[in-house]
């Protein structure tokens, strides 16, 4: 386990003035063992469909290269990054499986990664002829999946160009400078199976494969499914599902089903300390604003976390820390690096363990529960944490 409670503030003594770092104010932890149970979990909900683990946005927070290889130990064949540069970090680290990556601008560095033999996702004639141009250039066939916009509007070929973009790959493939791997698109609505925009979105992606088989492309893989409709939507799961919520611990589709329920387990804690302890009379203001002022005498604690190292400023007034053991209010508004917690009358030390997330299990607040709190999704409250506070990875 990771340094804890008071040593976690004697550590950041020590290291001040050499570390930029947050190390000894905060850590985020990681059990590398619950990811890989959640792999576990997931393989039995993916039916006959392959999995792949998307590690976008420094996987979702948890550390880009440690979460890759655990992914891989615990056999998911295919990765996915949203930037080429994390899928080249990737690369450098010594992953030689299939990586996806699927948002490109014309800057590429297409060469960069028909080299490094990254799956490519094309969404367009543009981006066709860049992969194209680097495949030459190269002297090596490139990686391809065909991406159709079937009504999620963000990139993916328009429905009515499908077929032109389709006979263009399919000639380069002829010509064996470009391998279409996979014919992919996404949902709109997935965590609502009920919305009628589902299926439909289905059709078209159905519609799609008609016309590219038809014309002769025969792809390794389609896909079409994330987590929640790995979860809830069978027919969605063709030959590989894109696993990233679920994969970290958490539902998905929290309305629908929750992660408990579903086996999985939260990989993510972030652990601090109080910074003081003290105690202030009734209708003491606290923070900007005066915005919190206890009734009565009580007790405020400070932990020396904020917005900067990613907590939501809208969770002020309604999130909640575990210190030392027991549950506090966030009160007032979250700064840019620092909380205020009214520990109500409890007087633990300064350098007491604060807990601002983890998987629950010890009561503690969960990140579905920060989201809530800050009225946003449990995606975003992952993917901010701060990349500059050091992970501890066990298991
Ligand atoms: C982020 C993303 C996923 C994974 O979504 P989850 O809901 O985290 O499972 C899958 N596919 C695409 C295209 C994505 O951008």
């Amino acid at each position: 386990m990771s340094i804890k409670g008071e040593d976690l503030c004697v550590e950041s003594v020590v290291t001040a003035g050499n570390m930029p770092s947050a190390s000894g104010r905060a850590e985020v932890t990681v059990d590398l063992d619950a990811l890989r149970h959640n792999v576990d979990v997931m393989k039995q909900h993916a039916g006959s469909a392959q999995l792949m683990a998307v590690v976008k946005a420094n996987a979702y927070g948890h550390g880009l290269v440690t979460c890759a290889r655990a992914f891989r130990q615990a056999g998911v064949p295919w990765l996915a990054t949203a930037h080429p540069e994390e899928a080249l970090e990737l690369r450098r680290a010594g992953d030689r499986g299939p990586i996806l990556t699927w948002l490109w601008t014309p800057q590429g560095p297409f060469t960069e990664a028909v080299t490094a033999g990254i799956d490519i996702s094309v969404s367009g004639m543009w981006d066709l002829e860049k992969v194209l141009e680097a495949a030459r250039g190269s002297g090596r066939r490139a990686r391809v999946h065909l991406k159709v916009d079937t009504g999620l509007g963000r990139n993916g070929c328009p429905v009515r160009d499908w077929s032109a973009l389709v006979d263009a790959a399919l000639r380069a493939q002829e010509s064996e400078v470009i391998t279409v791997v996979g014919l992919w698109s996404h949902l709109a609505t997935a965590d609502a199976p009920e919305h009628p925009f589902l299926a439909q979105q289905t059709v078209l992606f159905h519609d799609a494969l008609d016309i590219a088989e038809c014309a002769g492309l025969k792809p390794e893989v389609r896909h079409l499914a994330n987590s929640a409709a790995a979860l809830l939507l069978p027919d969605t799961r063709f030959d590989l599902v894109r696993l990233g919520l679920a994969l970290y611990g958490l539902s998905p589709a929290p309305n629908r089903v929750t992660g408990t329920s579903l086996g999985l387990r939260p990989a993510m804690t972030l652990r601090s300390c109080l910074a003081a302890v003290k105690d202030v009379p009734a209708n003491h203001g606290v923070r900007y604003g005066l915005e919190y002022q206890p009734l009565t005498e009580t007790t405020l604690g400070l932990v020396p976390l904020g917005y900067s190292d990613g907590l939501p400023w809208h969770a002020g007034d309604t999130g909640q820390v575990q210190v030392a053991g027991w549950r506090h209010p966030v009160v007032g508004r979250i700064a840019m690096d620092e909380l205020v917690v009214d520990l109500h009358g409890d007087r633990p030390r300064p350098g007491a363990e604060v807990i601002v997330f983890g998987p629950g299990d010890a009561g503690e607040p969960t990140v579905q529960e920060w989201a809530r709190a800050a009225g946003t999704i449990p995606y975003e409250i992952l993917a901010r944490v701060a990349p500059g506070l050091p992970r501890i990875y066990v298991g």
